[in-house]
């Protein structure tokens, strides 16, 4: 027997689908949202399905964007004869934010994960091909995470790629800047360790 009337219980059950969000938050949220005016409700609620509505994949990248093509296939500045190969649309997020990259992108939408059961065919490596058909890209950088999938998938891609003809590369990998030795996991410490330099 819930303590709480249905209507109550109905919004705790869909906060608690959300990612990260447990139970004691999820109650926490429901009761904000009761406790708010209903103007602030409706806004909140039309942002929701609006967001739904209006975002769409970029047509040449897979970005999430209102717009298609998305903001950056769309600006003329940007370099297209590189693309920066990720697995998420939070990754260009993340990349953006160094204001270094001055490429194009392209969102896999996931990794090739056996485990999982995600093949090649699962993620947006297809359309990667295509873009690169039309013989416009020198370079591609595979900027998937140091996980064992991501570098399942940059080690596929770049057999792929390669014999086109088309360089590419990978982002430097190691330990994070601010990261602590004792909680880097062993792929990357063993990457670290084998991309040592002499030091001067
Ligand atoms: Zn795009």
């Amino acid at each position: 027997m819930s303590l709480y009337s249905p209507s109550i219980e109905k919004l705790i059950e869909g906060f608690e689908k959300l990612p990260s969000i447990g139970h004691k938050t999820a109650i926490r949220l429901a009761f904000y949202i009761l406790n708010s005016s209903e103007e602030e409700t409706n806004e909140f609620v039309s942002s929701i399905i609006n967001a739904k509505k209006n975002l769409k994949y970029c047509s040449k990248c897979f970005n999430i964007s209102d717009t298609d093509p998305c903001i950056i296939c769309g600006n003329p500045k940007r370099d297209e004869s590189t693309i920066c190969v990720v697995e998420d649309v939070k990754d260009i997020i993340a990349m953006e934010r160094t204001h270094e990259y001055k490429g194009v992108y392209h969102v896999l939408h996931g990794s090739i994960s056996p485990m999982n059961g995600i093949g090649p065919d699962d993620i947006k490596i297809k359309e990667l091909l295509t873009r690169l058909q039309k013989g416009v890209v020198k370079e591609v950088i595979l900027a998937t995470n140091p996980r064992v999938e991501g570098e399942a998938t940059a080690m596929y891609l770049s057999k792929l790629i390669k014999p086109l003809g088309i360089k590419v590369t990978r982002i430097a990998r190691g330990i994070p800047i601010g990261g602590d030795l004792e909680y880097t996991d062993e792929i990357t410490l063993t990457q670290a360790l084998e991309g040592r330099r002499e030091l001067q």
